[in-house]
């Protein structure tokens, strides 16, 4: 039986009757933006991520780079990012007009390294913005105490993370304010495009409520040069439903992830290191080998589906091309070793074992004495 890298139709099947009841509340009330629906969401995910304020938007692109807007944070200034990330985290920064500065990460978690934070700070630099890459929470602590030290905010690009928690407390809580996509491959995923910022921040909230919506508070009032970046009635009703069960998914995630580390043990690839004191949500099962390509070829022959995430560097973009960068050895390397194995919800312990068998058979060294 083929295995694929994810089947979106699987991951909503077991929500499909809630789903439907709630897009048709949405249809009979006939308000489709910014209505009681985004409400409750919205009241709903800042009590799930234990934060003062949620403000839904379009995408997660835009929740990160509104947060910069608000912050005034543009022309002339400079933001940390890691270097191994989706573009997203480094588009939000350069559409802000500010300028992305690359920080290698540990080349283990994946995620920011903090040691190499500091080297990175100038007098321009206004913010850090950590991602929790692969759903596990990047080293925040070090981070933040970097951060206080010199006058930074900390913006966590949460968009992998939905309910992951560093010392117990969840992402999206943990600096000034976070970024959430909702693309319907993320641990929360809606039928569509969605996003959300959260904060304890209530100026900043009060300020993004106005950024989203035309930067107006009072219809045809505009205070601000905003952008209409709004998370819909339907997505905000699909997504209520999902959130009701995203603890027990990313329960669910952790026994796959357990499944492939114990049946992998043996595999010659790097498996996910999880940092001390943080409950990852399993995002992506990624291993690394220097032999990716050739395992990924071997995989797809046997109807298993592998991604890559990310098969280009971003300062190895075209996108990224016209800018000169420093050195980025892991970043540069992580390109051609990772390998992110099919994981989903709705895969069993026996579609892992599968898997892992196929892995160990690539490695098995064949036997030429006949
Ligand atoms: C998905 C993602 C985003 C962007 O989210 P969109 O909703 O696709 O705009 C940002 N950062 C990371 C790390 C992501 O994985």
């Amino acid at each position: 039986m083929p295995i694929e890298f994810l089947n979106l139709k699987q991951v909503n099947a077991p929500f499909e009757n809630d789903i439907r009841e709630a897009i048709s509340r949405v249809i009979d009330s006939g308000w489709y933006i910014l209505g009681e629906e985004t409400l409750a969401f919205e009241r709903e995910f800042a009590e799930y991520c234990g934060v003062d304020h949620c403000i839904g938007v379009a995408n997660g692109l835009d929740a990160l780079h509104l947060i910069l807007r608000a912050y005034d944070i543009g022309d002339g200034d400079e933001v940390i990012v890691p270097s191994n990330t989706f573009i997203a985290t480094w588009l939000a920064v350069s559409q802000a007009g500010a300028r992305v500065v690359p920080v290698e990460p540990d080349d283990l978690t994946y995620n920011i390294d903090p040691q190499k934070i500091e080297a990175a700070i100038t007098p321009r630099t206004r913010a850090i913005m950590p991602v929790h890459l692969y759903g596990q929470p990047a080293d925040m602590s070090p981070i933040i105490e970097t951060a206080r030290r010199h006058g930074l905010r900390v913006i966590e690009d949460a968009a992998q993370a939905h309910g992951a928690r560093y010392h117990g407390r969840r992402t999206g809580g943990l600096g000034d304010a976070a970024g959430f996509s909702f693309y319907p491959g993320k641990n929360l995923g809606a039928l569509g495009d969605g996003g959300a910022i959260t904060t304890n921040d209530a100026a900043l909230a009060a300020k993004l409520r106005r950024l989203r919506n035309y930067g107006s508070e009072v219809k045809y009032h505009h205070d601000l040069a905003g952008a209409n970046s709004r998370l819909d009635e339907m997505q905000s009703a699909v997504l209520r439903v999902k959130l009701r069960h995203l603890d027990a998914e990313n329960a669910q995630r952790a026994v796959l992830a357990q499944a492939y580390a114990n049946a992998l043990a043996s595999a010659p690839v790097q498996l996910p290191t999880v940092l001390k004191g943080t409950e990852p949500v399993w995002h992506l099962f990624v291993v690394q080998t220097p032999h990716r390509d050739g395992l990924r070829a071997f995989l797809n022959e046997r109807g298993i589906g592998t991604l890559v995430h990310y098969p280009i560097a971003n300062h190895l973009q075209l996108a990224y091309k016209h800018q000169t960068w420093p050195e980025l050895p892991i970043a540069s390397r992580l390109q051609s070793h990772v390998l992110s194995l099919p994981f989903a919800t709705y895969l069993n312990m026996n579609d892992i074992l599968d898997v892992a068998a196929s892995v160990l058979d690539y490695f098995r060294p064949t036997d030429s004495a006949d």
